[in-house]
């Protein structure tokens, strides 16, 4: 959404700049050459006829010449024609004709004094300045061109952004971003990071406060959280809240080719970043280079090499100066340890998943930049549970596309939740046909999801279904809407969670009689989740509070790895299973008691093909009242 920041305001931080430099040199040479005659012949002007030696002699002797130049290889002459009217220049080879002055000097000629004009001229040695231009400094021009176009072409088939080979320095082209607009402003929710940044944009605005008291600052702080959850934007806010330059690099634009060339890349990094403090360096994405350094052959050279100097410089560099370093990362786990000791990474900021509040100003602020009509927020902010900032961005967005695809001047809270769906389940496919059979079996499937989840008490109730076929495969839609924000699931309502992800299989069976490959998704939701609570939650009684899995890439989707024996792992998956089997089995009883309720509400859905949370639950209400109460 801020994209455009970042290309106001660039000024560069080096000098030799792209672009080819030696332009002006090759120009000068070019002109001494042409001065010198090299290029071009130098008799200049008329068009010079080559003739024989024979008409030039007849020529002298019949008096019509008037100036002859004679040199090493050729005679020049200009000769006019009987007539007197027009002179031309002739051009024949020399022959060793000792006689020849002696005939000049005899003969008649047109000219005023009626002798002709003579002169020989010897070829002209190059001057030393000449000699060295040639032979020396344009060959390394012409190498140094050759190398640079080659390094460049490379460059980009590669991809990769830094310089190929140059001379002296690493050849960064860092910029420091000297105006940024970004401020904590946009940066909505993410209190407790502004909090911990302010003090960093304090330091920087007046560090003498800090050093009166001896005080020095954090010189690092690494920014820590899923993707999307702003801290990019963060950064950047700092830098505009501070009004500093702010010099922005990727982890992977250290990792070079070349062995060196990264470490080079970040003391250049460090030297500018030293003459324009106080000033922020944010390295973005900082595991490429940040990773364990492994005491094994094999290790990448390149980027130890790097993540060695990163730590020199940052050592180094004076605390008092006022250069801040920022890192974002999704990785923390995989950091060196070295990067988070004290005096260099030593702050961690946390940027967690926006909750309902921190969702609700998310969308605030994006909606500021669209127009759009009154808002049902807290609806919009309950249908994005567990979305980070990026995906409450794009939805505002692509209701906003929406707004404008169907013809309307603002964007509408129904925009908004249509948009809500796409970017969670993908673009609706009205063309896709399905059959009838197919189109019920996915109705009573759907139905039965949000009848398990509204029969149980702790199930979040649904907020509508649909049946349109989505991009993304899907057949239907249940979009589940949070009454609130929780942090902590009890294992009731874990539970709830199972039996409600196996409803769907449960209606097909109890309903159609039949299976499909409609449950995958639920299949897989639900094995997470019984794993989870046997192996990471402790809520099964044969494992109690037992770790026997544990968990990397937290951020990132979250890998685990069996931290247990073979054969408590064969355990594990009996219990699981049993757990699956467990909620199933309840599933298919509450879906079987209140067969009537699956009918109406699955016949309302296939007409309408969308059924909201209201409209089911009054369904629901008609025929039963929630067990349990
Ligand atoms: P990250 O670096 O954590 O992966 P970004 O900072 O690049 O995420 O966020 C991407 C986009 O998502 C931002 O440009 C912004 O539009 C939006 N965004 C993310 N978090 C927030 C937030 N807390 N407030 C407002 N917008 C946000
Ligand atoms: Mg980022
Ligand atoms: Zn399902």
């Amino acid at each position: 959404m801020d994209k455009t920041d970042g290309q106001k305001g660039r000024e560069q931080g080096q000098p030799s700049g792209p672009g080819f430099p030696y332009w002006g040199l090759l120009l000068g040479i070019v002109t001494a050459l042409m001065i010198n005659g090299l290029i071009f012949p130098r008799v200049g002007g008329n068009r010079i006829v080559p003739t024989d030696y024979g008409t030039f002699i007849s020529k002298v002797d019949s008096g019509l010449v008037k100036a002859v130049v004679i040199e090493d290889s050729q005679i020049l002459f200009r000769a006019g024609t009987a007539d007197g009217k027009s002179d031309t220049t002739y051009r024949t080879g020399a022959v060793n004709d000792p006689r020849l002055v002696e005939r000049l000097a005899g003969a008649e000629s047109p000219n005023k004094d009626g002798k002709i004009l003579f002169t020989s001229k010897t070829k002209q040695e190059n001057s030393a300045l000449l000699n060295f231009i040639l032979w020396w400094l344009l060959p390394c021009v012409l190498m140094i061109m050759l190398w640079r176009s080659a390094g460049k072409s490379l460059k980009a088939r590669m991809g990769g952004t830094g310089n190929f080979m140059s001379f002296g320095n690493s050849g960064a082209r860092i910029y420091a971003e000297s105006q940024i607009k970004t401020t904590f402003a946009d940066v909505a929710g993410q209190e407790e990071a502004k909090d911990a940044l302010m003090e960093i944009v304090d330091f920087l605005h007046n560090p003498g406060k800090y050093r009166a008291i001896g005080a020095t600052l954090p010189k690092g702080a690494l920014l820590v959280g899923p993707p999307g959850t702003g801290k990019t934007l963060i950064a950047r806010a700092v830098a505009g809240e501070a009004n500093v330059p702010f010099f922005s690099i990727s982890g992977s634009e250290f990792v070079q080719m070349f062995v060196g060339m990264g470490a080079a890349k970040v003391r250049d990094l460090f030297k500018q970043a030293g003459e324009k403090a106080p000033c922020i360096i944010f390295i973005d994405e900082i595991d490429a280079i940040g990773k364990k350094r492994e005491n094994s052959i094999g290790g990448n050279d390149e980027r130890e090499q790097t993540l060695n100097q990163l730590l020199t410089e940052m050592d180094g560099f004076d605390g008092t100066k006022g250069v801040v370093i920022l890192a974002a990362t999704n990785r923390p786990e995989s950091l060196d340890k070295a990067l988070l000791r004290p005096g260099r990474f030593d702050r961690r900021i946390q940027m967690e998943l926006p909750d309902l509040e921190g969702r609700k100003a998310i969308l605030n602020v994006h909606l500021k930049k669209v127009r759009h009509s009154d808002i049902d927020l807290d609806l919009v902010a309950r249908a994005t549970s567990g979305s980070s900032g990026a995906e409450i961005a794009n939805i505002v967005n692509e209701a906003a596309l929406r707004a404008v695809r169907t013809g309307r001047g603002s964007v509408t809270t129904e925009d908004l939740e249509e948009s809500v769906e796409t970017v969670m389940a993908g673009a609706q496919r009205k063309g896709k046909v399905i059959s009838d059979r197919e189109k019920k079996i996915v109705a009573y499937h759907e139905i039965g999801h949000a009848l398990v989840a509204a029969l149980q008490t702790d199930s979040a109730p649904v907020h509508k279904i649909t049946i349109v076929p989505r991009t993304s495969g899907a057949l239907g839609y249940t979009m589940q809407v949070d009454s609130g924000d929780q942090v902590l699931m009890s294992r009731a309502e874990l539970l709830c969670r199972l039996a409600t992800l196996t409803g769907g299989r449960a209606a097909e069976e109890v309903i159609c009689g039949t299976v499909t490959t409609g449950a995958s998704n639920d299949i897989e939701q639900a094995t997470r989740i019984a794993r989870a609570m046997v192996t990471r939650y402790g809520m099964s009684e044969q494992y109690d509070m037992m770790e026997l899995e544990t968990m990397d890439n937290a951020y990132l989707g979250g890998d685990t790895s069996l931290s247990c024996s073979a054969e408590t792992a064969a355990e594990v998956d009996k219990v699981v299973l049993g757990m699956i089997r467990e909620a199933h089995e309840k599933a298919r009883e509450l879906i079987s008691a209140n067969e009537d309720v699956m009918h109406e509400a699955a016949s309302f859905l296939l007409e309408k093909e969308t059924i909201t949370g209201e409209e089911f639950m009054n369904i629901l209400h008609r025929h039963c009242h929630p067990q349990g109460q």
